[in-house]
């Protein structure tokens, strides 16, 4: 199984047009797309997705670390879940960016779980980190504070290599790169955890990009920001999916 997960951020899209433009009919089954828009449109597209769209669920782009109670402003996994969300983005550079630490990270890991959505932990060195080859270093101590205090490792996770210079830059990572990091977090998740978990990559995927880094031992599918807004664009980033 491939995943492919569309990062649609603050932009106003109107899902219904974007469906009739997404020709989803020569993806195989063997893809699971997940769509994470912004919150409030989560509800609406969960219940008029189509059931002959059966590959797309739908995701949120974040969640609250608490399950229920005084937190203003916070939306609970349960209320994603009950509307009709499967999975959550969690860590993501641009939610780090505002403040989110690494033990916020992982109590939201375990939030996601405890309320039966997969979550999509987004992990990746910054340009000045990935120049002094401090690339390892940064990835182990994030995936020791986000994933090693997991206390339910039973339910699906998904671990998203995003390094921060490749988003939004329009410059994807080296496919050499690509490789040696998602044998690093392999190596790491089995040693560690004792299982495998499936490694996908983001930063700057295109339906050009996406044909070399499909083929990278260990990725096993991409999260896509900008060129998951054009669904035409982001069929053909499935398409590379299956070569
Ligand atoms: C992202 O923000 O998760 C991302 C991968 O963005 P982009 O594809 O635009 O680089």
């Amino acid at each position: 199984m491939k995943h492919l997960i569309a990062n649609w951020k603050m932009n106003f899209l109107n899902f219904d047009e974007w469906l009739k433009d997404f020709d989803h009919n020569n993806i195989s089954e063997e893809i699971q797309i997940v769509i994470c828009p912004n919150y409030l449109e989560i509800k609406y597209i969960c219940k008029t997705l189509p059931k002959t769209h059966k590959k797309i669920l739908i995701g949120a782009q974040n969640l609250s670390s608490e399950i229920e109670g005084p937190f203003t402003g916070q939306i609970s996994g349960r209320m994603l879940r009950k509307i009709g969300a499967s999975h959550s983005i969690v860590g993501h550079s641009e939610s780090r960016l505002l403040g989110e630490d690494d033990e916020t990270i992982a109590n939201k890991m375990n939030t996601a779980l405890e309320c039966e959505l997969t979550p999509i932990l987004c992990i990746g060195e910054n340009q000045e980190e990935y120049s002094k080859g401090s690339t390892e270093k940064k990835l182990k101590h994030q995936l020791t504070e986000n994933l090693l205090p997991i206390q339910n490792l039973s339910g699906n996770i998904l671990i998203a290599y995003e390094p921060i210079y490749a988003i939004g830059s329009g410059i994807a990572v080296q496919k050499e790169h690509l490789k040696e990091v998602s044998l690093l977090i392999k190596n790491f998740v089995r040693d560690n955890l004792a299982t495998d978990l499936t490694v996908i990559y983001g930063g700057s995927v295109t339906s050009e990009s996406a044909i070399d880094l499909a083929k990278v031992d260990g990725i096993d599918g991409f999260l896509v920001g900008n060129a998951s807004l054009d669904p035409k664009e982001f069929a053909n980033i499935a398409l590379s999916l299956e070569r």
